[in-house]
């Protein structure tokens, strides 16, 4: 099931990567970097829970595309929810601590229970195909040009006259 999010809808959010609940994403070849709580708590609940697919920034970086997942946090019982997302580039190094800039444009799906990590695993490679071909396209394409990535940029050299 797809749905695009209406036009005008897209969102940004940037916050600090924190350490997640160590369900092991990395070893599953898909680590997925946590913003922080209060910035989450800042997301309006109009916001559906499920897999975006948009663009990400970290620190002085190139803008690489990034599958997001929205949902509840199992760390605090699912009272507060959790963004994940994984940047489709390879990092030397973590990247804790750094601010995380997302451009979220298209809703993909809704949250999935698996009943076996092959599924879980299947699935997640497939949001990722179909996340390459989406933001392969010219529309999405251009938006990685967003100001919003070149304020997360220059915002780095606070202080500056
Ligand atoms: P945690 O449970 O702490 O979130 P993960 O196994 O999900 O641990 O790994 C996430 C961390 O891995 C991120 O916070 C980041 O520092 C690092 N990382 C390295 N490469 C990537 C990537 N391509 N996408 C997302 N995070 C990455
Ligand atoms: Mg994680």
């Amino acid at each position: 099931m797809v749905f695009e999010l209406r036009p005008g809808s897209l969102f940004y959010i940037a916050g600090t990567v924190v350490h997640g609940f160590g369900r092991g994403s990395k070893q599953l070849g898909i680590p997925t970097a946590n913003l922080d709580t209060y910035t989450v708590s800042q997301l309006p609940s109009s916001v559906a829970n499920g897999i975006y697919f948009g663009w990400a920034k970290v620190d002085e970086h190139r803008v690489a595309k990034t599958v997001v997942s929205i949902g509840w946090n199992p760390y605090f019982k699912n009272s507060t929810r959790s963004v994940e997302a994984h940047l489709m580039r390879t990092f030397q190094e973590d990247f804790y601590d750094s601010v995380l800039h997302l451009l979220l444009l298209k809703y993909h799906r809704p949250e999935r229970d698996f009943y076996n990590l092959n599924d879980l695993i299947e699935c997640i490679q497939d949001d990722i195909r179909q996340a390459t071909d989406y933001l392969n396209q010219p529309e999405p394409s251009r938006l990685k040009d967003t100001p919003w990535f070149s304020a997360s940029a220059t915002s780095t050299e606070n202080g500056m006259p």
